[in-house]
């Protein structure tokens, strides 16, 4: 089994609801089990300022899915939540990234891994640390250093889910 975390986003439509239903999705793929997730958290949009605050959570998964069809079963899951591609960093119901896939890094079209924006977003850094306090992101660093570095944007902890 290898390991991998997804990060989850949401900002339309009772964006909480849609971030616990799409940790519930996560758990339901195949070849694959959820071994924790994260709290939710909130977090002030970025990029194209005048929506909502988003709903954000990581979650980490034991699969035996390679990453592509990981990351393909993550464009279903969101496409199932009827996510509409209208602009860059438009509102979005429900957004999956792959984080990381165990220790590889790996840059294919469409898909890259580690994340490359996953080491300057705190949204995604916070939920990372709370459920792999001990994470190294590959080639870049402890995932800890680099939310220290995030200490600048604004992101809340709303409790378990
Ligand atoms: P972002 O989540 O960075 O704001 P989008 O969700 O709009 O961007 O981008 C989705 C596209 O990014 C997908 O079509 C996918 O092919 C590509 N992509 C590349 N690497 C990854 C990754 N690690 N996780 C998710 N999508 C990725
Ligand atoms: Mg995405």
């Amino acid at each position: 089994m290898h390991t991998a975390f997804i990060a989850l986003g949401s900002n339309l439509d009772e964006p909480e609801t849609k971030v616990r239903r799409g940790i519930a999705a996560l758990a339901e793929l195949p070849q694959s089990r959820l071994a924790a997730a994260s709290s939710l958290y909130r977090s002030a949009p970025v990029g194209y300022a005048d929506q909502a605050d988003f709903v954000n959570a990581v979650a980490q998964l034991s699969t035996a899915l390679l990453p592509q069809d990981l990351l393909a079963a993550l464009l279903g899951i969101e496409k199932r939540f009827g996510r509409e591609r209208s602009f860059r960093d438009a509102p979005r119901t429900l957004d999956l990234d792959l984080l990381l896939y165990d220790a590889r890094c790996i840059a294919e079209p469409g898909l890259t891994v580690p994340h490359p924006r996953m080491h300057r977003r705190a949204f995604v850094l916070a939920p990372l640390v709370e459920i792999a306090p001990t994470c190294i992101i590959p080639g870049i660093g402890p995932a800890v250093d680099w939310l220290e570095r995030c200490a600048d944007q604004a992101v809340v902890r709303i409790g378990a889910q």
